[in-house]
């Protein structure tokens, strides 16, 4: 296997980009934080069955984590990542520094409203500003053809929906599915903050809205439905449950209390702390 071609800046990433654009061929890109694990490598294999390059940046980006969130704590393994993704058929890592992405006198801030303002965008003031400035910056560096996110994080991606559309970013935002180990919890690289016994009790998040999810189906009211996913969460010593939500699937309006008119577009999203790890999942509803 080659060792996989590195950027470590702007002006490197827009000349490998370049080349390949005088070559005529088209470009995807993938955002990570890095601590690569199956789910990220899903959003690479889908980039490389859409675009003739594939760039995927690790950027652990510190605007979009709070004061009192695990920045400095988050896994980190470029060596690792580096392999998985060579592996995988990846054409490019972009990992820049902190200085890179953030020089001296920086004052731009992209906020998105409405569809960033509610669940996460509660829990974690000032977090989707963080993700939708990186992003930007990252699109407009790499001026790529698609872009992939996952699923797992659907609000986010939401949100960069909203948010390439509104700026004209030109750049096809691609969404792809939750991938998610054996017994249903989805895979994220914060899972290595569980204990055993954590890990052991860790799919109880994906069971509950599975459970959610199907009594919505049955005509079940959201009310009810959330109430009841929340106390299986806190049963299975969850806690804090920051949220359980059935929303608008597009634009994460509130939904309910009541029975989904058949036909809605629903997701479930909910965002559980278990021990230190908060643990956030989604499905259709
Ligand atoms: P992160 O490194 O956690 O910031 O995630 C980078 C990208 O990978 C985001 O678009 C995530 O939504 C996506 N991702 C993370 N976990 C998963 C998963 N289990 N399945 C699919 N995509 C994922």
């Amino acid at each position: 296997m080659l060792p996989l071609p590195a950027a470590r800046t702007v002006a490197d990433l827009r000349r490998t980009v370049a080349g390949w654009r005088r070559e005529g061929l088209t470009v995807g890109f993938v955002p990570t934080m890095g601590a690569l694990h199956e789910g990220h490598i899903s959003l690479v294999r889908l980039a490389l069955a859409r675009a003739d390059r594939v760039v995927a940046s690790i950027f652990i980006n510190p605007t979009q984590f709070g004061p009192n969130e695990d920045l400095a704590a988050y896994p980190r393994d470029e060596a690792g990542d580096a392999a998985r993704l060579a592996d995988a058929g990846c054409h490019l890592l972009f990992a820049p520094s902190v200085a890179e992405m953030y020089p001296p006198g920086v004052a731009t801030v992209v906020t998105v409203s409405g569809v960033s303002e509610p669940l996460d965008g509660q829990a974690r003031p000032g977090h989707f500003a963080g993700v939708a400035t990186i992003v930007a910056k990252l699109l407009n560096q790499a001026r790529p053809d698609v872009a992939v996110f996952g699923e797992k994080d659907y609000q986010q991606l939401q949100v960069i929906r909203r948010m390439a559309a509104d700026l004209d970013l030109g750049v096809e935002i691609l969404g792809a599915p939750t991938a998610r180990a054996q017994d249903g919890l989805a895979l994220s690289s914060r899972n290595a903050y569980l204990t055993d016994d954590e890990r052991r009790r860790a799919p109880e998040l994906a069971a509950a809205l599975t459970e959610a999810v199907s009594n919505l189906r049955a005509g079940a009211e959201v009310a009810g439905v959330e109430a009841r996913a929340v106390g299986r969460l806190r049963a299975a010593g969850f806690g804090p449950v920051d949220y359980v939500e059935v929303r608008d699937a597009a634009d994460l309006s509130r939904l309910g209390p009541g029975r989904l008119l058949p036909g809605r577009s629903a997701r479930i999203l909910a965002a559980a702390w278990l021990g230190r790890a908060r643990l956030i999942d989604n499905m259709a509803a």
